[in-house]
């Protein structure tokens, strides 16, 4: 990145080198010209050496920058993976509960997805699942994080609310993916499990209660909401 500046510093250093010798031994006359292509030459090759040094900085930190985002991103969806959630958002969840704030889960799995890819092929079930994490995104707001768990399920962390919040926002994103109309597949529908975390209980808990309300949306017929309260499961649709 900064190569250009470092080569034209050492032609500059060069030339003034071969000058500085070619008059220190009387074969070039010391002239204001002479002078002034030597001694300054050494000054500009510092700069663009500073510069091609703070260009390289530069550039190694986007490249780092773009490859720790590869890293934490699903390449299918273009959301969050599993990874980022175990690094990060597991930290954040630590963080909430520390700070005693609310916080809820939702997950959610596509409807019969193995009849998509069976009918449609798997590339065109590889576009519908890109298509539901898309829309899935929309429907949360900015600081609801949304990771790809696994084949055609999501998990989604939305801080600082609680069940009955959440489930507004998982209804949204039911009837805007039932609404929705999928290229080739037309119409696809998702199960959803809500579960706003308990004070004192830990991530696997609460993940079960998650995953729980999704097999009670599934037994339910699909394309429903679900929550679980601390201790029950209720049908929000
Ligand atoms: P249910 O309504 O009970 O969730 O039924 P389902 O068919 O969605 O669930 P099942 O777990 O039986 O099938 C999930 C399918 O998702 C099976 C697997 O081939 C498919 N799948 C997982 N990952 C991918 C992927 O990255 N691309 C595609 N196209 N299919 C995937
Ligand atoms: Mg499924
Ligand atoms: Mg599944």
């Amino acid at each position: 990145m900064g190569s250009i500046y470092y080569l034209v510093g050492i032609f500059i250093l060069f030339t003034g080198f071969i000058i500085y010798i070619l008059g220190s031994y009387g074969l070039l006359e010391w002239n204001i010209f002479t002078f002034s292509t030597c001694y300054p030459a050494a000054s500009i090759e510092t700069l663009l050496f500073t510069i091609g040094i703070i260009k390289q900085i530069k550039h190694e930190k986007e490249v780092n920058n773009k490859l720790q985002l590869e890293v934490i991103t699903d390449k299918l969806t273009n959301i969050y993976n599993r990874r980022y959630f175990e690094e990060t958002v597991v930290n954040k969840i630590l963080q909430l509960e520390k700070e005693k704030s609310l916080v809820s889960m939702l997950v959610l799995d596509i409807d019969h997805f193995k009849k998509v890819n069976d009918t449609y092929g798997h590339s065109t079930g590889d576009l519908v699942l890109s298509e539901t994490a898309m829309i899935i995104k929309q429907c949360l707001r900015k600081e609801d994080i949304l990771v790809r768990w696994g084949g055609e399920e999501f998990v989604a962390v939305l801080p600082f609310t609680d069940s009955k919040e959440s489930t507004i926002i998982a209804e949204t994103i039911r009837l805007s993916i039932e609404n929705h109309r999928f290229k080739f597949v037309n119409k696809i529908t998702v199960s959803i499990g809500i579960a706003e975390k308990d004070i004192v209980e830990d991530f696997h808990s609460w993940f079960r209660r998650a995953d729980n309300a999704l097999y009670n949306a599934k037994e339910n017929g699909r394309n429903t909401v679900c929550v679980c309260y601390t201790n029950e499961i209720k049908n929000n649709s």
